[in-house]
């Protein structure tokens, strides 16, 4: 679906990215994986046009995307950025129908594409006639979802989306989250910094350490075939909560 190809971006003096060559599989979910300042942001921001590479070419279905192209491939994308970037000032649904109602959908056709999203998200009707700040973190991402749902797009970059909730409602989103991904049957770019949400989410993951990637593929091979040290370490740095108990005697 997209190809990153030999992608180079600095910010100064800042790598943030590169050099990365990457394939997005069609109707896959692929993760990028990684610590904090990785790149992970910056290369899902390449793949919306919002950030250009200083040198390489993003291919969208195998022809290179040029600078002019962008606005309209941007329909193509749903974007759920870090913070959910919901407008404060606009309901929940006018947030999700925004972009529908400013291309002319008819208000039928609006009505019934939020009722169907609304399902699939379970969010009912008196939720979305709230303002982002009446919502509940989960709720809010919900909401994001739906934006980024609205126009059916052929892509969803979701970048952090559960990053801010606490462990049970991410929970639960994560669970959600899978069986959308499932059901809709779209391409999905995740980012996460966690490997565990990784492994449940994605069927393909993408470590990254320093603005490159340093091994593509499955959890256990991961596990199993670290490609470096680092990623034996990212592995053993995600503790589990059974070491804080006490082994029984
Ligand atoms: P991640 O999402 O993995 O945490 P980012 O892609 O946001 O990482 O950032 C990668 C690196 O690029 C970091 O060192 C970050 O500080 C830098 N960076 C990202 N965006 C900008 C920007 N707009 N201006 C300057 N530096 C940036
Ligand atoms: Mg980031």
């Amino acid at each position: 679906m997209f190809s990153l190809v030999a992608i180079h971006k600095s910010y100064g003096p800042v790598r943030a990215v590169g050099p990365v060559d990457l394939e997005i599989a069609k109707a896959r979910t692929t993760v990028l994986l990684g610590p904090s300042g990785c790149g992970k942001s910056t290369l899902l921001r390449l793949m919306t046009g919002l950030t250009s590479p200083d040198s390489g070419e993003v291919r969208f279905e195998g022809v290179r995307v040029q600078p002019d192209r962008w606005p309209s491939l941007r329909r193509h994308l749903g974007y759920v950025i870090q913070e959910g970037g919901l407008f404060p000032h606009l309901t929940a649904w006018s947030n999700v129908t925004l972009m529908a109602r400013h291309l002319g959908w008819s208000g039928p056709d609006v009505d019934r594409r939020v009722e169907e999203l609304g399902q699939l998200t379970r969010l009912d009707r008196p939720t979305l006639l709230r303002y982002p700040a009446e919502l509940s973190g989960g709720q809010r991402q919900r909401v994001s979802l739906m934006r980024a749902l609205m126009l059916d797009p052929a892509v969803l970059l979701l970048d952090e989306p559960l990053g801010a909730l606490d462990p049970m409602t991410r929970f639960d989103l994560q669970t959600d989250l899978a069986q959308i991904f499932r059901s809709l049957g779209k391409t999905v770019v995740l980012v996460t910094h966690d490997l565990s949400e990784a492994g449940f989410l994605g069927d393909l993951i993408v470590l990254m350490k320093e603005g490159r990637v340093v091994q593509t593929g499955t959890l256990e091979q991961f596990v199993h075939h670290p490609a470096e040290p680092f990623v034996r370490k990212f592995i053993n740095a995600q503790r589990s909560p059974l070491e804080a108990v006490a082994p029984v005697a």
